[in-house]
């Protein structure tokens, strides 16, 4: 039947029979809280391009991190800011780093707060690439996914639930999940950024965890913004190579390939609305031209819709309230 027997409008006239009819909605306890944690004590950093979000050493951390929880935020993701960095980024597997310190004090403190740690090296090497360097000056696949494993071991020695490799690396999953398995770490699971696009929104998280490279790009490792294809051939490797969950990154830009791989795997799905995503609306409003809360809840319904199970969002703690 056509109009004007059938009248969409009917089942949008008031908020009870919009709500009654809504085909997606998302939940607090699908959101997760990236946090940056620095060392030291007592530092609380502001990071100018990202208003609301900062740095902070573990005591300001563990806190906020409690806060997270408290308004229903199931999990954290910890990226580390290092004082030192060298070459061949050492200090991402040392015990007593900033990331490891962290886990131990927020699983002390709140044991059921899950805690997923960033596996890479951008924040720990003296160049800034997510890799170490050969002599040519590319990054150098397989000594880097050895790496990637000692990393990947120690925040599961110091209490991650999970890691989250971002490096995109060939072949990382499989040597993290193999080394995890064999040191004893069969209950850690693996976040893997199958899609992470050599995107343009990720300035803000540059600032944020000082991670630019110093010279070129990572166009070399990340994904080709243009193709989906080849992020279903990522997620596929990763899922056979032992993922529990696979990851888009960026998120609202690309909704296309988060339902993509809802669509053509039964893995998980989260999708990273990133830094540049946070930033804009934040400057947006800020001017007065967007209505805050609306956009954001607009937008990770929109990522929900595309079909991502679990949203990172640096919004979350924020959209928990709202919600
Ligand atoms: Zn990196």
């Amino acid at each position: 039947m056509a109009f004007p027997e059938t009248r969409l409008r009917r089942l949008r006239r008031t908020g009870a029979l919009r709500k009654l009819v809504r085909e997606t909605t998302f939940r607090s306890d699908e959101l997760v809280q990236p946090m940056f944690v620095v060392g030291g004590s007592d530092r609380r950093e502001p990071i100018a391009s990202m208003p609301g979000i900062e740095r902070l050493s573990i005591n300001h951390l563990v806190e906020e991190a409690g806060e997270v929880n408290e308004c229903g935020v199931s999990a954290v993701l910890i990226f580390g800011v290092p004082g030192d960095r060298d070459e061949g980024g050492s200090g991402a597997y040392d015990d007593d780093g900033v990331v490891q310190m962290a886990v131990r004090a927020i699983k002390d403190a709140h044991p059921d707060l899950i805690c997923i740690t960033d596996v890479c090296l951008c924040s720990y090497t003296s160049h800034g690439h997510c890799g170490v360097l050969d002599t040519d000056g590319n990054v150098d696949n397989d000594i880097t996914v050895e790496i990637l494993a000692k990393i990947a071991i120690s925040h599961a020695k110091a209490g991650a639930d999970m890691v989250a490799p971002s490096d995109m690396m060939d072949g990382r999953v499989g040597a993290i999940r193999s080394q995890l398995d064999q040191e004893g770490h069969s209950k850690t699971s693996i976040v893997a950024y199958s899609a992470k696009y050599a995107s343009a929104f990720y300035g803000p998280f540059r600032e944020a965890a000082e991670s630019a490279p110093e010279q070129g790009d990572r166009r070399g490792y990340q994904l080709d913004p243009a193709n989906i294809r080849e992020a279903v051939r990522e997620a596929k490797l990763d899922d056979e190579e032992g993922a529990d969950i696979l990851m888009v990154k960026p998120a609202l830009p690309y909704l296309d390939v988060i339902k993509t791989l809802r669509e053509t795997s039964d893995l998980p799905i989260a999708a990273y609305q990133v830094s540049g995503e946070y930033a804009m609306i934040k400057a947006a409003a800020a001017s007065g031209w967007i209505e805050e809360r609306d956009a954001v809840l607009e937008s990770l319904t929109a990522i929900r819709r595309a079909g991502a199970d679990i949203l990172i969002s640096y919004y979350a703690k924020e959209a928990a309230q709202w919600l």
